[in-house]
């Protein structure tokens, strides 16, 4: 999986080598790439999918300006990061003008895992404390320190970490609730002696199912983890880079992280993160701790971000999206309503999730419903995914430069795969 939430492994097939163990392919018959261009993935039979899942080639696939700056930064250096490179202080720069004042220091990593690593680290340092919130079904990455704030990923618990039910986006009390949550959260942690480092949260919470809309606001969760002497953590790892029609997800959130980590499409498909905050935080923590990585912010993958960066900034990506995802919204409103499901469409921007619980009777059923219009939608060469409780959420995340004529497609996908779907077992225990 590209964000290391594993749906069930399909019913259908019995069990491959491939897919046994720890890391497994999407769909009952994975996908072999043989090229990509924009939204589209042609397979090695030659058939064309619909890529509206992927929000690395976030202005689409095999983009010839970031081809062309990684193979002429390749051609003039590529050194590691003990050397400085102009292309490394100009993207840093660049990219700094786009967060807010206090965040004044960008430290390049290269995955999400990493930056999310390091900025636990420095919260740790900086607070004196090891105690982090996290939600309930939070993905943070693989590395020891935070698949331990990834109960998706490993549920088991860790004294450290007390994580927090994220209140449902239509509730009018979300931002207060949710900082009661945070408060009793931050108590707990006092009582076991950690304190609170961190309130780490991916901003679209798009593990608990996709949570967006007009209540759904953190500065009151925020003040309670200050309050506790904690860093707000913004995980920008599924939403930055205009992913919900702004450049970071936090922006309709109400709130200004204290650090804020980056990744999945800011190289385009070359592996650069970072985690970005005030220097001060940055220069106590070098002080005393040393962080350095090899290929991390090297010249090539960092020409590639620029690429991106240049590529968003100039293209009207903010109205562009905005429009596209109502189109997207409006057409799964409709797809559902005609085939009578009763289904919730989340969204920010072109982060879309069409939440099935309300069709089915429980979690488990849901996510047998869901699994079957993805693979309905595959069969129609349309590629999304699920996530949240029970898996019953729709996960639709198509690259940011989808055209209107290829939204219409997805949504007549969609359509087609709820008339597959309403003749199955499924769908009728489902509406049973
Ligand atoms: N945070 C979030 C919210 C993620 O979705 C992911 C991965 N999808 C990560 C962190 C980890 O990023 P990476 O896979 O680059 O290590």
């Amino acid at each position: 999986s590209d964000d290391g939430h594993v749906p069930a492994a399909p019913r259908r097939t019995p069990a491959a080598p491939r897919r046994a163990g720890t890391y497994r392919t999407f769909y009952s018959e994975p996908l072999t790439v043989a090229s990509a261009q924009g939204c589209t993935i042609t397979d090695t039979s030659g058939i064309d999918h619909l890529d509206a899942y992927n929000n690395v080639p976030v202005i689409g696939h095999s983009h010839p300006a970031i081809a062309d700056a990684v193979h002429a930064q390749l051609l003039r250096a590529n050194t590691h990061t003990r050397y400085l490179d102009d292309i490394v202080d100009a993207y840093s720069r660049d990219l700094l003008a786009l967060l807010p004042q206090h965040i004044e220091s960008v430290v390049y990593t290269c995955s999400g895992s990493e930056a999310n690593d390091l900025a636990l680290q420095v919260a740790a340092y900086s607070s004196m404390s090891s105690g982090v919130i996290v939600a309930r079904r939070a993905y943070h990455g693989t590395t020891s320190a935070t698949a331990a704030i990834s109960p998706s990923l490993s549920p088991g618990p860790r004294d450290h970490v007390v994580t927090v039910d994220i209140p449902a986006a239509e509730d009018p009390d979300f931002e207060q609730d949710l900082a009661d949550r945070v408060r009793r959260a931050a108590a707990e942690l006092e009582r076991r002696g950690h304190g609170t480092s961190a309130f780490v949260l991916d901003s679209t919470m798009t593990s608990e199912g996709i949570v967006a809309g007009e209540h759904v606001r953190l500065a009151a969760a925020v003040d309670a983890v200050h309050d506790a002497g904690g860093f707000y953590i913004a995980d920008e790892v599924q939403a930055g880079f205009f992913r919900t029609g702004a450049w970071w997800g936090y922006e309709a959130l109400g709130v200004a992280p204290d650090l804020v980590t980056l990744g999945k499409p800011m190289g385009g498909g070359m592996p650069i993160a970072a985690v970005a905050g005030p220097r001060v935080v940055f220069s106590d923590f070098g002080g005393q701790q040393r962080y350095f990585n090899t290929f991390a912010g090297t010249p090539a993958p960092i020409a590639a971000a620029h690429a991106v960066l240049v590529t968003l900034r100039d293209g009207g990506f903010g109205e562009r999206v905005a429009d596209a995802g109502s189109r997207l919204g409006e057409g799964l409103v409709d797809a559902l309503a005609e085939a009578g499901v009763d289904g919730r469409i989340r969204r920010a921007g072109l982060m879309v999730g069409v939440d099935l619980r309300p069709a089915a009777g429980d979690d488990a059923r849901a996510g047998a419903l869901a699994e079957e219009i993805v693979e309905a939608m595959y069969a129609r060469r349309v590629l999304v995914s699920r996530t949240g409780p029970g898996d019953a959420v729709l996960k639709i995340r198509p690259p940011l430069v989808i055209t209107d004529e290829e939204i219409d497609r997805l949504v007549d996908a969609f359509r087609g795969a709820l008339a597959d779907v309403a003749g199955t077992g499924v769908r009728e225990r489902a509406d049973g």
